[in-house]
């Protein structure tokens, strides 16, 4: 039996590699690339964080998310990291749940990765961009680079859009689609958010753990706590990334309240900037040792203040305008970054055409999907990969039994 694998990325290698522990069947992998898991080379900021140990069916999103449940039982964060484990790759976990490399390199992933495909029964071919697959009674002709491949089942596992200049691209929806698949609206997620405020740029790079509520028309949309980071254009960080793919659709006035101090009363502030008061300190140090300076500094000027004088000088409506702003300022949102600079793609191939138990296409027998092509993303910390393993693993084992 002949498997072929479209993409050589995370899920494309993870069902290569299962689908070769198969009865010999003979498996060839397809990517367009010139070496696999470019991609995955980026991830987590050149560490890959490669799973969360906390990944369950709670951290997925699409029409059904209910359809990874399957998988990610099947296969999950520990079964995951035992199977790397084997590959020859030692990990370490953060006490968030985050898994990372312990060479904290992604390139170490993608090394064992590599080094486990050198397989007699699994063949390579780099360079190899598939445009077009035709069904035929025995099975699938794939046109690749002026060539034409003939496979008994066919694993589609081409990713997603997000991440456009690593590699994200339309093709897996093109090539199922071609086949008679449906895909519901694509929009990135795990991106940062624009905003038209003039004061973004001064606080280009600072970080800063918050409560954020976002608002649309006043009302609030979500919340959320933890890391916020602000950019040239707007605001990233995980706070903002896990509402990026929903953020700004649809119309309205949409805008973040952000709680730069969310342990602390607002009386407290208020009380501590009043101390204040008595020292001989500036009034651009008003935050300082509370906040990023910078982002002291903005907040202070916001409250009306200049920044030359001291603090003595300042008023108390204005100390306690101060106290407020760090406790509620809001940031206008204009619309999510696009997808060159999204981690993942919200939206895919739709799963209800799709068997959950073993991948496999319920319109075109023989054929199967993983990864980001399908309707599922994940929350940010490592689930996308572990769904990219789970659902890789499990297309390559369905595909490998000879009896499917
Ligand atoms: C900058 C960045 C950072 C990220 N960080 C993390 C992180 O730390 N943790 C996490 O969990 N997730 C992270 N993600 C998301 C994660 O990388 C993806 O969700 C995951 O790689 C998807 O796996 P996949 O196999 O579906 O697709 P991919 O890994 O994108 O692989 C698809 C492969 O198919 C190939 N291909 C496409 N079309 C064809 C064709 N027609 N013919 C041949 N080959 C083709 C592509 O070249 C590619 O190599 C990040 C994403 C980005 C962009």
């Amino acid at each position: 039996m002949t498997i072929g694998i479209i993409g050589g990325g995370a899920s494309g290698m993870a069902a290569a590699l299962a689908a070769a522990e198969g009865r010999e069947p003979q498996v060839v992998l397809l990517e367009r690339q010139a070496r696999v898991g470019r991609k995955l080379q980026a991830t987590g900021n050149g560490r890959c964080n490669l799973t969360n140990l906390h990944a369950g069916q709670g951290g997925y999103q699409g029409e059904d998310p209910d359809f990874c449940r399957y998988a990610l039982e099947a296969f999950g964060p520990e079964a995951a990291l035992e199977w790397f484990r084997g590959l020859g790759l030692y990990t370490v976990a953060e006490d968030s749940g985050r898994v990372y490399p312990y060479s904290d390199q992604a390139g170490s992933v993608v090394d064992v990765l590599r080094f486990a495909l050198e397989q007699p029964n699994i063949t390579l071919r780099l360079g190899t961009e598939v445009e077009k697959i035709k069904k035929t009674g025995e099975g699938f002709l794939v046109s690749a680079a002026g060539e034409t491949f003939c496979f008994d089942k066919l694993i589609v596992a081409c990713g997603g859009l997000a991440g456009t200049k690593l590699g994200g691209s339309m093709s897996g929806y093109k090539l199922l689609r071609s086949l008679g698949h449906r895909c519901t609206r694509l929009r990135p997620a795990l991106v940062q958010v624009k905003t038209d405020w003039p004061g973004i740029s001064a606080l280009k790079g600072v970080r800063a753990n918050c409560r954020a509520q976002i608002l649309r028309d006043g009302e609030i949309f979500s919340q959320s706590q933890g890391e916020l980071q602000f950019t040239e254009f707007g605001l990233s960080g995980p706070v903002m990334f896990e509402i990026s793919r929903d953020v700004c659709q649809g119309g309205g006035n949409w805008s973040c309240h952000l709680d730069f101090l969310p342990e602390l009363a607002e009386e407290t502030v208020k009380a501590e900037l009043f101390r204040r008061k008595t020292t001989a300190l500036p009034a651009g140090e008003l935050f300082t040792g509370i906040l990023h300076n910078r982002l002291g500094r903005v907040l202070t000027q916001a409250a009306g203040a200049a920044l030359g004088g001291p603090i003595a000088a300042l008023s108390g409506e204005t100390l306690s305008r101060a106290a407020a702003l760090s406790k509620g300022f809001e940031v206008p949102l204009t619309e999510p970054l696009g997808m060159d600079a999204a981690q993942v793609t919200a939206g895919g191939i739709l799963t209800s055409e799709f068997d959950e138990t073993t991948m496999e296409s319920r319109l075109v027998p023989g054929l199967y999907a993983c990864g980001e092509v399908l309707d599922i993303d994940g929350a940010c910390g490592g689930y996308n990969l572990q769904w990219a393993w789970s659902s890789g693993r499990l297309a390559g084992l369905s595909a490998g039994r000879e009896d499917v």
